[in-house]
C-alpha cells in the first residue's frame, strides 16, 4: 500500500506525479527551469562588458587576458566568457560573486567536466 503524496506546491491539492508535484506544477518547474538556462547564457553585452572589466579582461582559469568583448572575434584571441560559477540550473544566482570570466578554453574544459559529473551522478 502506497500513501498518496499531494504536490508540493503549496494549496495545491492533486496528487503528486512528478518529483513531487502533480502534472501541471511538474510542467511549470521544467519551464522555469528552462527559462533559467536561457537566461543564464543569453547574457547582455553590458553584462560581459562588466564582467570582463572587473576581471581586468583576465581569464579566471588561466590567467590569459581574452578578447574585450566588444571587439570583433579574429579568430585568433581568447574569447571571454562570462561564466556562472553554480549553474542556473542548480540554483546559482546571477549576483556578481557566482560570475568569473573565463577564456572559452578554460570554460570548454569547465562544461566538460559538469557534463561529466552529470552523467557519473
Ligand atoms: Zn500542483
Ligand atoms: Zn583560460
Amino acid at each position: 500500500m502506497t500513501v498518496a503524496s499531494v504536490c508540493s506546491q503549496s494549496g495545491c491539492p492533486r496528487r503528486a506525479l512528478r518529483n513531487g508535484r502533480c502534472d501541471d506544477h511538474a510542467r511549470e518547474r521544467d519551464r522555469r527551469k528552462q527559462e533559467a538556462h536561457w537566461r543564464s547564457t543569453g547574457s547582455t553585452l553590458a553584462q560581459r562588458m562588466e564582467t570582463w572589466r572587473r576581471f581586468d579582461g583576465m581569464c579566471q582559469g588561466c590567467g590569459e587576458p581574452t578578447r574585450r568583448p566588444d571587439t570583433r572575434d579574429d579568430g585568433e584571441q581568447l574569447r571571454p566568457i562570462r561564466e556562472h560559477l553554480a549553474a542556473v540550473a542548480d540554483g546559482g544566482t546571477d549576483d556578481d560573486e557566482n560570475i568569473a570570466l573565463l577564456c572559452h578554453l578554460c570554460a570548454d574544459v569547465k562544461t566538460a567536466d559538469a557534463r561529466r559529473r552529470g552523467l557519473s551522478g
